[in-house]
């Protein structure tokens, strides 16, 4: 897939998406640009992964439209990585772009390498002056390798062309409805003591 726009054009849209400063952003973008031409036109079925919910999957939303919404973008990011695929649904191909520790010399680029590891000097998480400076440090770091500190592999994906959609059923105690196997007579949300889980209590 050809991207229409400059990766200048869309990290700049990411930015005005994601409402926050964030070098990863950045990275993501290069990576989301490399991944595309790496698969070509071989996928008119456009789908994406993120290994990760940290910054990635916003360049992949303004960048691809493949999105959480439309389901074309799928989060796995309990594996935790910074990396994602891009795929063709229909026939499972794709490329995973990720970016390559070893491919970032820890002397020369210090910065890169202690945020990719998630080593930056803590004051980045109080002192909003030091996160910007360490920010730019990470960014002219990573502009001078782009895309020699990512690696790629051609993979087959494993996901189902389309997520299974559950039928839907009215809570039998709060009146709901919601995604449920169970039988009507046995609907019960999480939220009310069912399956799953609730993330809230009412206050
Ligand atoms: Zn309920």
């Amino acid at each position: 897939m050809k991207l229409e726009e400059s990766v200048d054009a869309y990290i700049k849209k990411f930015f005005d998406f994601h409402r926050r400063d964030a070098p990863g952003g950045i990275i993501g973008c290069y990576m989301v640009e490399y991944a595309l031409e790496l698969l070509g036109d071989r996928a008119d079925k456009l789908n994406a992964v993120v290994e990760t919910r940290v910054c990635l999957a916003d360049c992949v939303q303004v960048m691809t439209g493949c999105t959480l919404g439309n389901k074309y973008l799928w989060l796995r990011d309990e594996i935790g990585k910074y990396a994602l695929t891009m795929y063709d649904r229909g026939t499972k191909s794709g490329v995973r772009v990720y970016l390559d520790l070893s491919r970032i010399p820890r002397d020369k680029y210090p910065d890169l390498w202690a945020f990719h590891v998630r080593q930056r000097d803590k004051r980045v998480l109080t002192d909003p002056e030091f996160r910007k400076e360490q920010g730019k440090l990470v960014v002219e770091q990573f502009m001078k390798l782009k895309r020699d500190c990512l690696s790629y592999q051609r993979v087959t994906v494993n996901l189902p062309s389309k997520e299974v959609m559950l039928p839907s059923r009215p809570c039998i105690r709060c009146g709901e409805p919601f995604l449920t196997e169970a039988s009507p007579e046995e609907a019960v949300c999480g939220p009310c003591g069912g399956p799953g889980s609730s993330y809230y209590e009412k206050a």
